[in-house]
């Protein structure tokens, strides 16, 4: 295998084309050999873990809405300089990281190692500057970095981002930062922003200069990573983990006492539209970003008891005003955020929490029969395209198998069909709680099952009233079932507080907190 990816880059005789992908042979096929495994670093995401995966995208696509932020979706190959020239030649993300590659064509592209330098680029091609200003789109994909595997970091790994182009203001960085901050606490994260500012091109040149002079007079005592680091990006010397670096750091020159009056000024503006939202952040000189490209504000979101060593951000972002000009564009100011779904969802793990899903199938659909299933597959789309939650396991014949499943996903209602069903055009419409079943016309099955549900929720309401009485929190309006669900997930949020009524209504409501387990592993 190794032999395969040292020939995917093609020596490029002076003034040729490279040789494409074409000219590699391909792998030979070895009888036995069985079957190939899932690529090192890569992440297969099963169905067990979708509510993580749904909740996270569709809370991402609220927030970017609630924020007027329009979607955008560009391509995951782009031509590799793109990346040389917006993330920087110096940086680990260029030369170690890119997967790369010659297509058939002999185009030098790239899987994208992050989304900014693309959108970028859209945003010129499609003269996006001829719309009112400024652009705010949102983001979320697939990125690629060729870098060392390790918990929540993966080569290919997602990325959800906001971006704001065509406008300079500090309350645009603000607004990114608000919005990526709500949309982390919404999940029930506890993070804070470390925030910074860069300054301009030119203040950070000169702060750069300051930089390498400190260091330099340290030179011995760097780590050999860093050593380097003082030539080509003395910026990132300061995010150098090492205990030899980390104890020069402390006395090196601050970028805010190098700060240009214009960027101070924009960076205390930032910071006050937090204060006034109480958004809770750290002023961290040292926090510097990878990518060559920021200026101005810088932010990441840290996990509030995470330790300084262990300090894994769950995303981050900044002001990119020189960007556009970089890439050969006109100048465009932008701020955005990249937040990383992968260490969002390990993060929610580790504190175990455990989204809902949104969307609890309401009524199960079971057959006995051949028969049965044709009119039950039939009802089924009737069902779903009245906007019912509908679930079935028509690949099951035994009635109590169905029946069992049903119980277990927790519906409250089971709708079933027989042979008796199909020849009267009827249905039973079967009260999972209770028990009580009744005969409908097949024709009016929807209202019913939409009657039965309401009746479900009435009692379902009628018992939390009665155990809310001992609660200090009085819910009101509870009305639906939708409602009602609403209503526990709010309770079960507050952390402690309801614990025992939850605990009660468990044991009462089967299955209304459990996540619809879909059984792959039946039989
Ligand atoms: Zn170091």
């Amino acid at each position: 295998m190794s032999k395969i990816v040292e020939q995917n880059t093609p020596a490029t005789p002076k003034g040729k084309k490279p040789a494409g992908i074409r000219d590699v042979p391909l792998p030979k096929i070895t009888k036995g050999a069985g079957m190939p495994e899932l690529v090192r670093g890569m992440k297969d995401v099963l169905p067990n873990e979708s509510s993580w995966w749904e909740t996270l995208q569709e809370n991402a696509a609220d927030i970017a809405r609630g924020y007027g932020f329009g979607w955008i979706e560009t391509p995951i190959v782009e031509h590799t300089s793109l990346f040389v020239r917006a993330v920087g030649k110096q940086t680990d993300i260029v030369e170690k990281e890119l997967y790369r590659f010659v297509d058939q064509g002999g185009d030098d592209l790239v899987l994208r190692p992050e989304a900014t330098a693309s959108i970028v680029r859209a945003y010129s091609e499609h003269g996006m500057w001829n719309q009112p200003q400024p652009i705010k789109v949102w983001y979320w994909g697939q990125m690629f970095r060729h870098d060392r595997p390790q918990a929540g970091r993966y080569r290919q790994f997602h990325q959800c981002g906001f971006e704001t182009l065509g406008d300079d203001k500090p309350v645009v960085d603000a607004e990114i930062i608000i919005m990526s901050w709500n949309y982390l606490n919404d999940l029930g994260l506890k993070v804070n922003v470390q925030i910074n500012s860069l300054g301009t091109t030119a203040s950070r040149e000169v702060y750069r200069e300051k930089l390498v002079a400190y260091y330099r007079g340290h030179r011995q005592e760097l780590c050999e990573v860093c050593k380097a680091r003082l030539t080509k990006n003395p910026l990132r010397l300061l995010d150098c983990k090492e205990e030899s670096c980390l104890a020069i750091r402390g006395e090196a020159p601050q970028i805010v006492d190098s700060l240009d009056d214009d960027s101070r000024n924009h960076f205390m503006r930032v910071l006050e539209y937090l204060d006034e939202l109480e958004i809770p952040y750290v002023l961290n000189p040292h926090l510097v970003r990878g990518l060559d490209y920021y200026n101005r504000t810088v932010f990441e979101f840290v996990l509030d008891n995470a330790d300084e060593a262990s300090q894994n951000s769950l995303g981050g972002g900044g002001r990119y005003d020189g960007l556009s000009e970089l890439l050969g564009g006109r100048p465009t100011p932008g701020c955005g955020v990249a937040l990383g779904i992968e260490r969002i969802i390990l993060a929610l793990k580790s504190a175990d929490i455990r989204p809902k899903p949104r969307k609890k199938p309401q009524v199960f659909l079971a057959q006995l029969g051949e028969q049965a299933k044709r009119t039950a597959l039939k009802l089924f789309e009737v069902c779903r395209k009245e906007g019912l939650q509908v679930s079935q396991a028509f690949a099951k014949d035994s009635l109590k198998a169905q029946l069992e499943i049903a119980n277990k996903l927790g519906v409250p209602v089971t709708v079933i069909i027989g042979q008796k069903e199909v020849l009267d055009g009827t249905a039973v419409v079967r009260d999972m709680e209770s028990g009580v079943q009744e005969i409908v016309d097949k024709n009016k099955l929807v209202s019913e099952v939409c009657k039965k549900l309401q009746t479900v929720a009435d009692r379902r309401d009628e018992k939390l009233e009665r155990l809310v009485e001992s609660s200090p929190t009085d819910p009101t309006n509870v009305r639906s079932a939708k409602d009602s669900d609403i209503m526990l997930d709010g309770l079960e949020q507050e952390d402690g507080l309801h614990n025992d009524l939850l605990a009660d209504i468990d044991k009462d409501l089967p299955g209304i907190d459990e996540e619809p387990k879909i059984s792959l592993d039946e039989e």
